[in-house]
């Protein structure tokens, strides 16, 4: 099977070659089985022989040496649409999983009346370890939800504010933002969608529910668009340290403005103190890592590094959506209202209870400038 596309005509005007381009097969993909990824071989020389040799013709678009800045800018829309595609499906999985929950009977109460064997079982949402199993779930992918609306307000805000110095914030925030909008929820929520899986017990590993298909939908999300490790190359490699670590700065700004509306109220105060001092940390951790001397080392963790600080981002995106629930909750008009803003601030106790605090260890690593992995022989391995 193949495909031979004839070129258009050159800048010259000669006419358009055909060219040996050959379609090779179609990948057989673990997810999005619905859409088709082929295999293209170029310039093989099988069918046409371009010029009187194997090969194929290239044509430049654009201007010359622009063409890796033209293609960062297309791709830093696509990693936002990448993170928002990994968090659509980190949330319907939690909605179905949220559903099976609530509808599936199993176990007793562990309370002394749940002991008796006439005891009736208890829908499986009444378990504390699947309550953790859908907070999990929730935190993860309303936060990367809000994360990516928020970039989503930012792509539009550089290109339409009235104002010129809202236009470069806008810009300068994207640039540090985009690669944990691309990595934070395609780790997460990937992480969601196994949790999904979790809570349906044996049914989620078949087919007969949808979670085991979410899951390997969003297994794509980490790879494709800039592999996770290589979003934490360019954001402690580039984006940190762009401009004199300016992106970094208006980030820390920006996050500290909230702290500072949280602590000026009774319930978020401890959160907001806990975002302040990572922040502290993640500054203090970018400084360490950059004065190794040597890139290499530099650079060695920077998947922790990316980790840890898509924590932090997070943890900000969450005390942001909490302070808007609690200004709510007060003026809630129904029930429905009362318990989806409750639900948000719990969610935001979560996240900095059990989520926020793996960045300790995380961030005490990268301060050691640890070289484990770079040190490994590789005929260790
Ligand atoms: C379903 C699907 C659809 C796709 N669609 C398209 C498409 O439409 N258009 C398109 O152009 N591409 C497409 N791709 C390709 C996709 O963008 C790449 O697969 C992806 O960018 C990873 O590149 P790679 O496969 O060459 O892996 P590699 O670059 O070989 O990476 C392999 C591993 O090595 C790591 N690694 C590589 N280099 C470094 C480094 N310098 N430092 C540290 N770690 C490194 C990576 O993080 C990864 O873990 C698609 C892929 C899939 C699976």
């Amino acid at each position: 099977m193949f495909i031979v596309p004839k070129f258009l005509p050159g800048a010259d005007g000669t006419p358009g070659e055909r060219n040996d381009v050959t379609l090779a097969g179609l990948n057989h993909k673990m997810g999005y089985r619905g859409v088709t990824n082929c295999l293209l071989n170029f310039g093989e020389g099988t069918h046409f022989r371009p010029q009187g040799e194997a090969g194929a013709i290239g044509y430049r678009v654009g201007e010359l040496h622009r063409g890796l800045a033209c293609m960062f800018h297309m791709m830093n829309e696509a990693r936002i649409s990448v993170g928002l595609g990994a968090a659509m499906l980190g949330y319907t999985g939690y909605l179905h999983a949220l559903d099976y929950a609530r509808n599936r009977p199993q176990g007793r109460p562990l309370t002394a009346a749940g002991k008796s064997a006439d005891a009736a079982q208890v829908k499986i949402i009444e378990h504390a370890d699947v309550r953790r199993m859908l907070l999990a779930q929730k935190a993860y992918a309303e936060g990367a939800l809000g994360l990516s609306l928020y970039c989503a307000r930012l792509v539009d805000e550089e290109r339409n504010a009235a104002d010129a110095r809202a236009r470069e914030r806008a810009a300068l925030l994207l640039e540090i933002l985009t690669p944990i909008a691309k990595s934070w929820p395609s780790q997460w929520c990937l992480a969601a969608n196994d949790l999904a899986i979790q809570v349906h017990g044996g049914y989620g590993y078949t087919r007969d529910y949808k979670v085991e298909q979410f899951y390997r939908d969003n297994r794509l999300n980490p790879i494709h668009e800039g592999t996770h490790g290589i979003q934490a190359q360019d954001l402690l490699g580039r984006k940190v340290v762009m401009k004199d670590g300016a992106a970094l700065q208006l980030l820390a700004e920006t996050a500290l403005a909230t702290v500072a509306r949280a602590a000026a109220t009774d319930t978020l105060a401890t959160s907001g103190a806990q975002l302040g001092s990572a922040l502290e940390e993640i500054g203090k951790v970018t400084q360490t890592l950059w004065s190794a001397g040597d890139p290499q080392r530099t650079l060695a963790n920077a998947s922790v590094y990316l980790e840890a600080f898509g924590h932090v981002v997070l943890a900000w995106i969450w005390l942001e959506q909490a302070l808007v629930a609690q200004a709510a909750l007060e003026h809630a008009t129904s029930e429905e209202e009362t318990h989806f803003y409750r639900g948000k601030l719990q969610a935001c106790q979560y996240f900095y209870r059990w989520e926020l605090p793996r960045i300790g260890p995380q961030l005490a690593l990268l301060a050691s400038l640890d070289t484990t992995t770079l040190d490994m022989p590789e005929r260790c391995f």
